[in-house]
């Protein structure tokens, strides 16, 4: 009988709070069945590091990006340093991320996020990359901008909407992720929304350090802690895991491979990168 594998979508493991015991982290990963894991950047210094541990880690993919959070203090040529980085990990770069808009209380100005996440998404859109999206408290905006970028694909990370979100976001074509946080007692809205999710658009992920699912609540979160969220989707799914973790494993290595640079560089894909 074969195990299922995993794929962590968004595990942020290059942060510091790694550090310590990074390599330890990546072998409980591996040994827990995880195939591969795209660690995407927050900013200039977390996309290096990002495109850094992709170049060390076989199966570690990168994405650069600056979020919404940290626009503010984003440098004025940040589009051609996330280039640089791009010329310089190009082989282990999947997607630009994380962007997008947080319209929380106290983010930088909406106007500010907004030239931001326009700016990334056409970066995108000239290297051929998918996006990762974070996009709390606006996800009808963030959809509403990448709207504007005919043929965009990508993902909406750390889903927080609702079924209506969800099916908006999958006409779309793009692909929705859920976090550990629908393990939550308090989740019954993004416990509905996964239900909203076409299958065949649904990916999952850590989102580690931040956001572990139960039954690790109140530690910090790493991405073999995504088996508990397989399994917990499984089970609100009324679906096998082993069947579960094939169709996630094939819609995010479309994601994540399926992008135009591959044409024209004549690159290797995730499958000959990135699997055992
Ligand atoms: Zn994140």
């Amino acid at each position: 009988m074969s195990e299922p594998s995993y794929i962590d979508t968004h595990a942020h493991v290059q942060m510091a709070e790694f550090d310590e015991d990074r390599k330890d982290v990546l072998r409980r990963c591996w040994d827990s069945g995880v195939r591969w894991i795209v660690c995407p950047g927050v900013d200039i210094a977390t996309s290096d590091l990002a495109g850094q541990l992709a170049q060390q880690e076989p199966n570690v993919l990168a994405a650069i990006g600056v979020h919404p959070e940290d626009c503010a203090d984003a440098p004025s040529d940040y589009l051609a340093k996330l280039s640089a980085l791009f010329a310089r990990y190009g082989e282990k770069t999947v997607a630009i991320g994380e962007i997008g808009l947080d319209f929380k209380e106290g983010t930088p100005d909406h106007m500010v996020q907004m030239r931001f996440f326009e700016e990334q998404l056409q970066l995108a859109a000239d290297f051929g990359l998918p996006v990762i999206v974070h996009s709390r408290f606006a996800v009808v905006e963030s959809l509403s901008a990448m709207s504007h970028f005919a043929g965009l694909r990508g993902v909406m990370h750390c889903f927080g909407g609702t079924p209506a979100d969800v099916e908006q976001a999958a006409g779309m074509g793009f692909c929705v992720s859920f976090t550990g946080n629908l393990t939550y007692p308090g989740a019954r809205a993004t416990r509905e929304a996964l239900k909203a999710c076409p299958l065949d658009h649904l990916l999952l992920e850590t989102d580690s350090p931040y956001m572990p699912p139960v039954p690790m609540r109140g530690t910090r979160n790493e991405p073999s802690f995504i088996v508990h969220t397989y399994h917990a989707v499984a089970s609100l799914l009324d679906r096998d895991v082993l069947d579960l973790s094939k169709r996630i494993e094939q819609t995010a290595r479309e994601l994540f491979n399926h992008h135009k640079r591959r044409e024209h560089a004549g690159e290797k894909n995730i499958q000959d990168h990135a699997q055992p």
